[in-house]
């Protein structure tokens, strides 16, 4: 069975055919990097991570590039305007009292740690925004050229009158757009969906971030960076496009218009967009203490691919809730997955089940259907297939679900790991409390725990 995946653009699932098939293209609109990324973000690019590992599953070979937004991406897309507002990184410049490059390359190696430890596949390549300065500037001159651009007292606009298909993604219309925006609209664009593709710098204040254009000294528009990396690194039609479902109503419209605008072929052939993650029932929310990080997780004792599992607990199109609460449910179903592995006494065969192979990618296939592929993985577990055979058959899983399995497979205990728990063991007998802890911790730091059972002690592998 062939892959089948939900197309905005259609607004049905469809079967997915790449237009090269020996290559899919696929691009991920990716962090503005002003501040820490938090778990809402990785819920979007775990929802790519799932896509990339299954096309790879399914025997594609994938093209996958990123981007990181360092430049351009306004304020006031939070109050209906995109255009409008303080640029994200310049405005934390002046804040923390770096530069803005400084906060950037902060907040990407934050980011790239964060993305390592939720075992997220590297894309091909991590494309930076003003890396590509250049490339943006030639896409302005070829919209300018087609006659699709005009100029304002601040920038130099895309004029979505001009653009025939405008709203056919998110159905948007002007009125509509209107109606959102809780700001009055700049009454110098022609139209309110009208969006700025290049900005000029402010006469009164030098800017950490600007270049020169044919047009004055300024910065690229958010929405232009996507387009003009995805057409750089991908070509001008690329497979699938990825983002949160936030971007699918204005920045992905935009990329189309400037996109299709420009090179008169079709921009993506399969736009995903992923729900989000709310907390506690509501949106994430950094003023309120509830923007998460991957480092947040851990410090309050939990692995990173226990975050990674969560994300799977629910379809990617649903919203799902964070809680506490639901991350521990979801830590001991790992500890439980990972104590039957452990158990296992057959080492791994030869062959994998062939009927759970199919039912999984099965799953997988139908749209990325995470919360079947896990339930899939524990009809496995119960069934009555050999014990090899089901560890041959879950280290194929784990090719998608990246839960690193393989680490509890045929486990054994170190021998020096063993030698300490018998030390702490004996304290123990003794009622030495306090050396027998001080054992019990070291133990733990070389990341195993000992348990107390009525038989003796028990050692596990720390998750
Ligand atoms: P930003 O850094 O705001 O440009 O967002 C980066 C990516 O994260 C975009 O694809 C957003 O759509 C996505 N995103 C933002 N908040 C959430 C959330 N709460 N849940 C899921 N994805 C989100
Ligand atoms: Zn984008």
């Amino acid at each position: 069975m062939s892959l089948r995946l939900y197309n905005s653009l259609s607004r049905k699932v469809e079967d997915f055919k790449p237009l090269n098939p020996d290559l899919v293209t696929m691009y991920t609109c990716g962090p503005t990097v002003y501040d820490y990324v938090h778990i809402g973000n990785f819920r979007t690019y775990t929802l790519s991570d799932f896509v990339h590992r299954i096309l790879k599953y399914n025997g594609y070979k994938v093209r996958y590039v990123m981007n990181i937004t360092d430049v351009g991406h306004l304020t006031g897309d939070n109050t209906g305007d995109a255009d409008l507002g303080d640029d994200r990184l310049e405005a934390a410049a002046e804040k923390e009292g770096r530069s803005a490059r400084d906060i950037a390359n902060f907040y990407i190696d934050d980011f790239m740690k964060a993305y390592n430890r939720l075992n997220l596949l590297k894309p091909t390549k991590f494309t930076r925004a003003t890396d590509y300065i250049q490339q943006q500037i030639d896409l302005i001159k070829e919209l300018e050229k087609k006659g699709y651009t005009y100029k304002t007292s601040d920038g130099i606009y895309f004029n979505t009158g001009k653009f025939r298909n405008y709203g056919k993604l998110s159905g948007m219309t002007e009125e509509a757009v209107l109606e959102g925006a809780r700001v009055e609209p700049n009454p110098e664009k022609k139209h309110p969906t009208d969006f700025a593709l290049w900005k000029f710098s402010p006469q009164d204040k030098i800017r950490w971030q600007e270049w020169d254009s044919p047009w004055g000294v300024g910065f690229p528009g958010w929405h232009l960076e996507c387009s003009a990396m995805s057409m750089n690194e991908l070509g001008e039609t690329i497979d699938i496009h990825l983002g949160g479902e936030d971007l699918k109503m204005i920045h992905h419209q935009n990329e189309i218009a400037q996109s299709e605008s420009a090179t008169g072929s079709e921009f993506v052939r399969y736009w995903v967009h992923g729900a989000f993650l709310q907390v506690d029932g509501g949106r994430m929310s950094k003023s309120e203490g509830t923007g998460y990080t991957v480092s947040d997780i851990q410090t309050k004792g939990y692995d990173p691919v226990v975050l990674r599992y969560f994300y799977m607990t629910a379809h990617y199109r649903t919203p799902l809730n964070f809680t506490w609460e639901a991350l521990t449910n979801v830590q001991n179903s790992l500890k439980k997955l990972y104590d039957i592995v452990g158990s296992y006494k057959e080492e791994p065969s030869a062959k994998a089940d062939e009927q759970y192979l199919q039912k999984f990618q099965e799953a997988l296939n139908e749209d990325i259907n995470m919360p079947r592929a896990v339930a899939v993985l524990w009809e496995l577990l119960k069934s009555d297939v050999s014990e090899g055979s089901k560890i041959k058959t879950l280290l194929k899983f784990d090719e998608v679900l990246a839960l690193n399995i393989e680490n509890f497979v045929g486990f054994e205990v170190p021998q020096h790991i063993l030698n300490l728990a018998k030390i702490r063991s004996e304290y123990r007998k003794a009622g030495i409390w306090d050396k027998a802890d001080l054992v019990r911790r070291e133990i733990s730091d070389l990341g195993y725990l000992v348990e107390d059972t009525n038989s003796g002690f028990k050692v596990k592998r720390k998750i």
